[in-house]
C-alpha cells in the first residue's frame, strides 16, 4: 500500500522508476479524499494541479533528469507557510483570499529536491494556540480518537502524517507548535536551533522565536526532510551561516557513552501519570542502550511559560499590525473613513486568540509597562539560556516529556485560555533559547493515545538528536494500536 511507505522507500521507488510520482500522487489524494470529512487536516488541496506536477515530474525523470533526495515525494505544508499560486490563509478569516506571488525558501528547497507540494494543512489561526481549534475554518481531530485535538498549532500536519494523508509535512513551532501535535498524533516532530532553517516566507509571529520543522512518521524521514530544507538563506537576515548537513549518513552513529540529562523541574507536579510512565520507561531504554542518566537542574524553568506569553504576544503584536485590510487580505467594505475600515477590517478580520494577543502584545509593551513585563520578559530568557548553558557542561542532552497530558478532548480547553497555555509548559523554553529540540513517539496510554518523548541538545546538535532517537525508535519497535480513522 503507497500511503503506508515511509518518504525514504516512496522516494527510492520513484527514483528506480517502480512507481510513477502520478501514481503516488493518486495514492495520496485517495487516502485524502477518504479521510478528510473524518479529519479537516488541510484547508487547501488542489488535485489538479498536484497531478499536473507530478506528471512534469514523471517527465524530466522520464528524460534522464537525476532524481532529487525527495523525488516524487508529495510533502503537506502548513497553511503559514508560502507557497506560490497557492492560497496560503494561515487559517484566519484576514487572508482568506491570499494567494502569494512569491516563494517562500522552503517550499522552493522541496521543489529543488523533487517534492510534490501536496497541499497546505490547518492551523491554529495565525500559529496561536495549542489544539488547533483556533482556526477560522473549524478544527483538525486527531486520528487516534476523532473527539481528540491533535495538538496545535501544527495540528493539520501531524493529523495529516498520523491519517496517513501524506508521508512528510512541514510545520513550524514558535512555543511548542512542531513538537506538541506530533506528540499528540504519535509522529516525529522537529524545532531546529534558530536560524537552522530560513524563515523567509514564514508568516511572521513571534519573530525571535519562530522556527519551521520537520514532521514525519519516522526518524529517518524527518532527518530527510531537515537535511533538505536546513542551511543558510541570504534572503532571512537572522539565518545562520552554516550549510545543511547529511543527517541521514549521522543516524548509525553510537549512543553508548551518552550523557543524558533528565531536568527535574520537568518531572514534578503536573505530569500526568499516562505521560510519565512511557516516558520514564523509554528513558530506560536508553540506559539499558549504554546511555548515562543524569538528574540535572534548571532552576528557573518556571518562568519560561510566563516570559514566553509576554514575548511571542509582543512580537505578534508587532508582526499582526501589517493586516489593515489595505494592501492584502479581507477588507471590510462599510466604512466611512479610514480609521473606521481599519478598526471594522481587524474586529471581523481576526478570530478571539489573535485579538487576545494583539491585546496583550501590546499593554506589555506600551509606556508605563514594557519595563515590568516586556524587559522582565527578555531579561528571563537570559536566565533560561544560562540554565540551558550549565546543564550542557554537565550532560550532552537532556530528555522528558513533550507534553503534560495526553491530547485532551475537543472544547476542553477552550473556555480557559490559561489552562490551554499551560499544555506548552514542557516546550516553551526552547524557543525562548534557540535550542533544537525533538519530539518522538515513545508509547500509548491505556487508552490508546500516543504519548511523546522530547529531547533537547545545545546549539546545532541536531544531527545529535535525530542519532539518539533513530537508536530509541528501532528498540522500542512500538506497534501502533488501530487508530480510530482506520477503524472509520
Ligand atoms: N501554543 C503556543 C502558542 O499558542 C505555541 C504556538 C506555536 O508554536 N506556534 O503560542
Amino acid at each position: 500500500m503507497i500511503h503506508l511507505m515511509p518518504a525514504t522507500q516512496l522516494r527510492e521507488a520513484v527514483a528506480s522508476r517502480r512507481l510513477s510520482v502520478t501514481e503516488l500522487a493518486r495514492a495520496f489524494l485517495g487516502r485524502i479524499e477518504a479521510c478528510e470529512p473524518h479529519l479537516k487536516a488541510f484547508l487547501t488541496v488542489q488535485p489538479e494541479r498536484v497531478l499536473r506536477e507530478a506528471g512534469e515530474i514523471d517527465e524530466a525523470l522520464g528524460k534522464g533528469e537525476k532524481a532529487g533526495p525527495l523525488a516524487g515525494v508529495p510533502v503537506a505544508v502548513k497553511d503559514n507557510i508560502i507557497t506560490r499560486g497557492i492560497r496560503t490563509s494561515c487559517a484566519s478569516k484576514i487572508l482568506h483570499d491570499f494567494v502569494p506571488p512569491y516563494e517562500s525558501t522552503v517550499v522552493k528547497k522541496l521543489r529543488q529536491a523533487g517534492a510534490l507540494v501536496l497541499g497546505k494543512t490547518n492551523l491554529d489561526e495565525f500559529g496561536m494556540g495549542s489544539s488547533t481549534e483556533n482556526s477560522a475554518y473549524g478544527p483538525t481531530r486527531n486520528p487516534w480518537d476523532l473527539e481528540r485535538v491533535p495538538g496545535g498549532s501544527s495540528g493539520g500536519s501531524a493529523a495529516a502524517l498520523a491519517a496517513r494523508e501524506a508521508p512528510l509535512a512541514l510545520g513550524t513551532d514558535t512555543g511548542g507548535s512542531v513538537r506538541q501535535p506530533a506528540a499528540f498524533c504519535g509522529v516525529v516532530g522537529i524545532k531546529p536551533t534558530y536560524g537552522r532553517v530560513s524563515r523567509y516566507g514564514l508568516v511572521a509571529f513571534g519573530s525571535s522565536l519562530d522556527q519551521i520543522g520537520p514532521l514525519a512518521r519516522n526518524v529517518r524521514d524527518a532527518a530527510l526532510l531537515l537535511q533538505c530544507i536546513a542551511g543558510h538563506d541570504p534572503c532571512d537576515s537572522t539565518s545562520a551561516a552554516r550549510p545543511s548537513q547529511d543527517f541521514i549518513s549521522e543516524l548509525g552513529g553510537p549512543v553508548r557513552g551518552l550523557r543524558v540529562g533528565m531536568p527535574r523541574q520537568w518531572f514534578e507536579k503536573g505530569l500526568s501519570e499516562e505521560v510519565r510512565k512511557p516516558v520514564e520507561a523509554a528513558l530506560q531504554r536508553l540506559e539499558s542502550m549504554g546511555c548515562r542518566l543524569e538528574e540535572v537542574d534548571l532552576p528557573h524553568t518556571r518562568y519560561g511559560l510566563a516570559a514566553y506569553y509576554i514575548v511571542a504576544p509582543a512580537e505578534a503584536s508587532s508582526n499582526l499590525a501589517r493586516y489593515d485590510g489595505v494592501r492584502y487580505g479581507y477588507r471590510n467594505s462599510s466604512h466611512q473613513d479610514l480609521l473606521e475600515m481599519y478598526r471594522a477590517t481587524r474586529s471581523q478580520g481576526f478570530g478571539a486568540e489573535v485579538k487576545r494577543r494583539i491585546m496583550v502584545g501590546t499593554f506589555v509593551l506600551s509606556s508605563g509597562y514594557i519595563e515590568a513585563y516586556y524587559k522582565k520578559a527578555a531579561q528571563a530568557r537570559q536566565i533560561l539560556s544560562e540554565d540551558f548553558r550549565k546543564a550542557f557542561q554537565k550532560v550532552d542532552l537532556l530528555a522528558g516529556p513533550t507534553t503534560p497530558t495526553p491530547p485532551f478532548r475537543l472544547g476542553e480547553k477552550t473556555a480557559n485560555p490559561l489552562e490551554m497555555y499551560l499544555s506548552d509548559v514542557y516546550t516553551v523554553t526552547a524557543n525562548l533559547v534557540g535550542l533544537p529540540a525533538l519530539s518522538m513517539p515513545c508509547g500509548f496510554t491505556p487508552e490508546n493515545l500516543p504519548v511523546g518523548l522530547q529531547l533537547h541538545g545545545p546549539h546545532f546538535s541536531e544531527a545529535l538528536l535525530l542519532r539518539v532517537a533513530n537508536t530509541l525508535e528501532d528498540d522500542l519497535s512500538l506497534q501502533p494500536p488501530q487508530s480510530a480513522i482506520d477503524r472509520n
